[in-house]
């Protein structure tokens, strides 16, 4: 069981900032995830806790050791990479023992730890065959074999799913946690994909161009985003994010999901297209200047052109800062 941190970690190539002064950590036994859109910096931050990229400033420290400068292959970390890089010419069993054999940990016990990796995995029948007599799903469960068998301190997944199906992902993404949980992993797991971060997470730290825009548990982030790129980033339909009358300082959010279709009051808009989902519809609707969608049950016969009135409670409104996207706390929400 091993802790993971960051101190102010960059990352700079020439002028442009990758990674910029980044700091959080990953507990002991819990799943970090590094979420955010393509070339925010997830992937070189994980390079660099591997060691396989040098900060240009910052400290990583595992269980509190300084590993800044530490060779790759003695900071006890396994990494899992969205291509599986998995040997073509060797089989299952050999794949798994590779890194192993390498650096030559005591073979009495290879067996052993093969079975037990190879049963948590559903791979024993599987042992001696050549990836290529894998199913996708089968040659992700190799490499993740070779990452637990290692029984390293922390454990690296870049985009470990991005090459499967969705609902393989879905039954991936459910197995990778239970054996996260079950032994107890120190991990931190990029991915760009919201759900995966949401549905496997300990704790989420979003990145926006470098930097750290929030740290939170899922639920958090759900619930209180920092700033605007953090409510638009987590949601689908994104967060909606409208004007205030008379404060142009200020931008109020409120998501779909808590949209109401109201008989008085409320705001008046039209609608401009419905679109069903079976479970709900997405309604989008103009209304002044700003276009709002709502999430509503079921089938929705609405027509383009339609005029409704929109409405939705003060405690599921967000306010925010027109000029730096972050959340204020400090304004009370006025009933819509
Ligand atoms: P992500 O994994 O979130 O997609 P990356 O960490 O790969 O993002 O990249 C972050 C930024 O750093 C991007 O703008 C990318 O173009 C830049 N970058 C990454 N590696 C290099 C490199 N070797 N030289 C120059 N720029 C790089």
């Amino acid at each position: 069981m091993s802790t993971l941190r960051l101190e102010g970690v960059s990352k700079h190539y020439g002028p442009a900032k990758a990674v910029d002064r980044a700091s959080f950590s990953t507990p002991s036994g819990k799943l970090v995830v590094l979420l955010g859109p393509s070339g925010c910096g997830k992937s070189t931050t994980l390079r660099m806790i591997a060691g396989l990229d040098t900060p240009s400033e910052g400290r990583i420290l595992i269980d509190g050791f300084d590993v800044t400068g530490i060779a790759p292959a003695e900071r006890r970390i396994s990494m899992v990479f969205q291509s599986y890089a998995l040997f073509p010419h060797l089989n299952v069993r050999e794949n798994i023992l590779f890194g192993v054999k390498v650096r030559k940990e005591p073979a009495a016990d290879y067996d052993k730890r093969l079975t037990r990796v190879a049963d948590l995995l559903g791979l024993s029948a599987l042992l001696d065959r050549k990836p290529s007599q894998l199913s996708g799903g089968q040659q992700q469960r190799v490499a993740l074999g070779r990452a637990i068998i290692a029984e390293t301190k922390v454990c690296l997944m870049d985009e470990p799913l991005s090459n499967l199906d969705a609902q393989l992902r879905q039954e991936m993404r459910r197995e990778i946690r239970t054996l996260q949980l079950k032994l107890g992993i120190t991990m931190v797991y990029v991915t760009h994909d919201q759900t995966e971060a949401m549905s496997m997470a300990d704790q989420v730290v979003l990145l926006n161009a470098g930097h750290i825009e929030q740290d939170a548990p899922p639920a958090d982030l759900y619930a209180r985003p920092a700033s605007v790129f953090a409510a638009r980033f987590i949601g689908t339909p994104p967060m909606n994010i409208v004007v205030v009358p008379g404060r142009p300082d200020l931008k109020l959010g409120v998501r779909p999901e808590h949209v109401r279709f109201v008989k008085s009051g409320g705001l008046p808009a039209v609608v401009q297209s419905a679109e069903y989902l079976g479970a709900d519809t997405i309604v989008t609707c103009a209304a002044g200047g700003d276009t709002i969608a709502a999430r509503v049950a079921g089938r929705q016969e609405l027509r383009e052109g339609a005029g409704v009135r929109l409405g939705w409670t003060p405690e599921d409104s967000h306010t925010f800062d027109a000029a730096t996207g972050r959340r204020r706390d400090d304004i009370v929400p006025v009933p819509v």
